[in-house]
């Protein structure tokens, strides 16, 4: 039977509800995408194994980058864009710098849907045509023309492929932007995958499933098959709801994003709550008085007044947007900077910023987010290393992050159970030397120890489910082998500290 039912009404079109009661954890269903392939504005990458390549060996068939011989013949490439290339002699050109965008790469994915409706008309028709496409909205962006260049122009002339119409090609462009879903390599790099049933779910701010890709990178059609749980219990009817957007986002922007890449306004119970459900994401400090915050007067109107709670100080919904975008733009400059240094540079900004956003703004929050995972890892800051100073920050980062994440990321959520499993290793560590000063006594260093290994459980719960082709997969096994040691000597533990 199954565990999901798929209802329609004339206002937001199909959308899914739970079939009976849905337990956390519970697989609703599993399903492999229609087709995969790279992202738009990708570099350039093997078209076999989608890892980033230089380009300096091409496919001996159709003469496009791949990694080496094995790529050039896994079915997802051979199958599909080798043989239209080499038959129709559509060459790669080559490019400057292969990390850069490569416009080339636009018609990959569209090609494969074209091609994967040939071979298999029947689930075309079922789950794909009745995919939304917006093609009304989008014949009006500059997204339209961008594809009639590089896709529909591409499709049409060096492949040769005029029996697929104008119209087709840009529904399914819209089709892929709508509705295909990331997922990643085992080297780590973005694709996008089209998964028929996961594209029924509705979009809310906070979503109640999970879902989780298991991307092998072999490059066979059955590759990159999703799976989807309950996040939390969902009662029978109650909606399944996935996310379209990134969870730790201000509702501003989150908004934003999910109109100019999804075309609708999101209404969701979390983007109409002034606090985010208490959560003060999207919150600042009044800088002209100490005790007030600045709260938007209305979240569903991004150009509506923003209001100190205390005093009468007014700004505009747009004037807040652009605080936001430095703030990000100041975030992105660090994003690959790892090791002591990213932890030094992102403890600047968040500094600085301190005194404008709340404590628990969504800047603030995805900062702490990437420096509990930071915190104990980089050369200088292992767990062993740190002084009780900084054990005691990272926990205090995990733990506020985890409140904001109870909210917005409710159960099995992957980001949850690395936050957990990040904070179980400073909590042991700083028991044991407050037990060693003589801060604590036995039982309450027994006490701390437990907590510590119940953390550990409950992250073990979460990242068991996720796939070991991916980071967060090998993170559960090292969990659960960490969790079974620890239960096994947890009395030496005490007796030895
Ligand atoms: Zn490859
Ligand atoms: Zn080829
Ligand atoms: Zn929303
Ligand atoms: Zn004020």
């Amino acid at each position: 039977m199954d565990l999901f039912k798929v209802e329609k009404n004339a206002e937001v079109g199909r959308y899914a509800v739970a079939a009976k009661n849905l337990k956390a954890g519970e697989v609703i269903f599993s399903e492999l995408p229609f087709t995969y392939g790279p992202k738009s504005d990708s570099p350039c990458l093997c078209l076999g194994c989608h890892a980033p390549v230089d380009c300096t060996y091409l496919c001996t068939k159709c003469k496009w980058p791949v990694c080496g011989p094995d790529c050039e013949s896994v079915k997802i490439h051979k199958e599909n864009e080798c043989e239209i290339f080499s038959k129709a002699n559509a060459q790669f050109q080559p490019v400057e710098d292969p990390a850069d965008t490569c416009l080339q790469y636009e018609c990959i994915t569209p090609l494969r849907v074209l091609l994967e409706k040939e071979r298999n008309p029947k689930r075309w028709e079922e789950e794909v045509a009745v995919m939304e496409s917006h093609d009304s909205e989008r014949k009006t962006n500059p997204i339209w023309e961008f594809n009639q260049q590089n896709v529909v122009g591409y499709i049409r002339g060096p492949c040769k492929l005029t029996e697929f119409p104008e119209e087709l090609i840009h529904k399914v462009c819209g089709i892929l932007e709508v509705n295909a879903f990331e997922a990643r390599t085992p080297s780590c790099y973005t694709i996008r995958c089209l998964f028929p049933k996961l594209a029924i779910l509705s979009h809310n701010c906070i979503s109640n499933i999970h879902h989780a890709v298991d991307c092998v990178g072999n490059g066979d059609f059955n590759d990159c098959r999703v799976t989807v749980r309950a996040a939390i219990d969902i009662p029978e009817k109650g909606e399944l709801y996935s996310s379209y957007t990134y969870s730790l986002w201000p509702t501003l922007v989150r908004r934003e994003f999910l109109r100019e890449s999804k075309y609708f306004d999101c209404k969701c119970e979390r983007c109409g709550d002034k606090t985010e459900l208490g959560t003060h994401l999207s919150t600042l400090k009044c800088q002209r008085c100490d005790n007030g915050v600045i709260v938007s007067s209305n979240p569903l109107d991004d150009t509506c007044e923003w209001k100190c709670t205390h005093c009468d100080y007014k700004t505009h919904g747009r004037a807040v947007r652009k605080v936001f975008a430095a703030i990000q733009n100041e975030i992105d400059q660090v994003e690959y900077v790892g090791g002591s240094e990213g932890i030094q540079q992102r403890e600047t900004i968040f500094r600085k910023y301190k005194s404008v956003l709340h404590p628990k703004n969504a800047y603030m929050t995805i900062l702490r987010s990437a420096l509990t995972q930071l915190y104990g890892k980089a050369e200088g800051y292992t767990l062993e290393d740190l002084p009780d100073i900084i054990l005691e920050r990272k926990i205090e980062l995990c733990q506020q992050l985890l409140e904001v994440l109870d909210v917005i990321e409710p159960g099995m959520s992957r980001i949850r159970g690395i936050t957990l499993y990040e904070l179980h290793g400073p909590l042991m560590i700083h028991a044991r030397h407050q037990y060693q000063y003589g801060a604590l006594d036995r039982d309450d260093f027994k006490g701390k120890l437990q907590q510590s290994v119940e953390t550990l459980r409950k992250a073990v719960e979460i990242l068991k489910h996720e796939p070991v082709s991916q980071p967060e997969g090998q993170l559960g096994q090292m969990a659960q082998a960490a969790y079974e040691q620890l239960i096994e000597n947890f009395d030496l533990l005490v007796e030895t500290a």
